[in-house]
């Protein structure tokens, strides 16, 4: 059988770096489903889609094509990977992501593209929606000060400019938006291990999730 690890959890919690890192050390393939709601959210936007209309939510979502490889994201085959973590979709992207159509959207195009391999998936729904029998389940928290500091950081790196407050609210917006929609909304599986990486390193997590992969 192939083996699903389905990592989930808040914004800034470390999913992706640690998904990531899993990936490699085990060659498990890595699928950043936040990426395909970005990209959903990035095409309603340059096009004008109104959240609200769902008929020309609906079109956009049959003529869009995503493709994700490695750290690079396509949307019908250009590549929008920086421009999918810009502002604006960070401030769009949770009212997107809580449309039911989306949502059956990309959970189907997810499963489909897990199939029959290995995989490492990130997200906020794996565990509990995408995928409730996988074999590995692990939910990631962290403060949300710690959250908006390894945020911030990023920000700094990419020579992003924005202060430390606005990531803060910013990210505490998108909990909220999260945890509360009605569809699938963020929340722990009741079989999913909750790890806090408040005090933790990467090599913590990494050693913690590879334990629970190789038994
Ligand atoms: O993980 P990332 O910050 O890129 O996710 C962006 C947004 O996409 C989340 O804030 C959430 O609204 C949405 N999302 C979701 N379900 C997932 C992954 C992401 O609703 N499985």
């Amino acid at each position: 059988d192939n083996l699903i690890v389905a990592i989930d959890g808040p914004a800034g919690s470390g999913k992706s770096t640690i998904a990531k890192l899993i990936a490699k050390r085990f060659n498990f393939t890595y699928i950043d489903t936040g990426a395909m709601y970005r990209m959903i959210t990035l095409y309603l936007l340059e096009n004008n889609i109104d959240f609200e209309d769902l008929k020309e939510i609906e079109k956009a979502l049959n003529s869009i094509n995503l493709d994700m490889q490695g750290d690079k994201f396509y949307l019908n085959n250009v590549d929008v990977s920086t421009k999918i973590r810009e502002k604006r979709i960070n401030e769009n992207v949770s009212k997107v992501a809580s449309i039911k159509i989306v949502r059956d959207n990309l959970v189907n195009l997810q499963r489909k593209i897990s199939n029959n391999k290995n995989v490492i998936l990130d997200g906020r729904d794996i565990g509990t929606v995408v995928f409730p029998n996988a074999q590995v389940k692990i939910f990631l928290i962290a403060t949300p000060e710690e959250r908006a500091r390894r945020r911030y950081n990023e920000f700094l790196e990419k020579k992003i400019e924005i202060t430390y407050d606005e990531v803060l609210k910013s990210l505490k917006e998108r909990d909220y938006i999260d945890s509360t929609r009605k569809e699938s909304p963020l929340t722990k599986a009741n079989d999913a291990i909750e790890l806090d990486t408040t005090n933790l390193t990467i090599e913590d997590v990494i050693n913690f999730i590879s334990d629970k992969i190789e038994k």
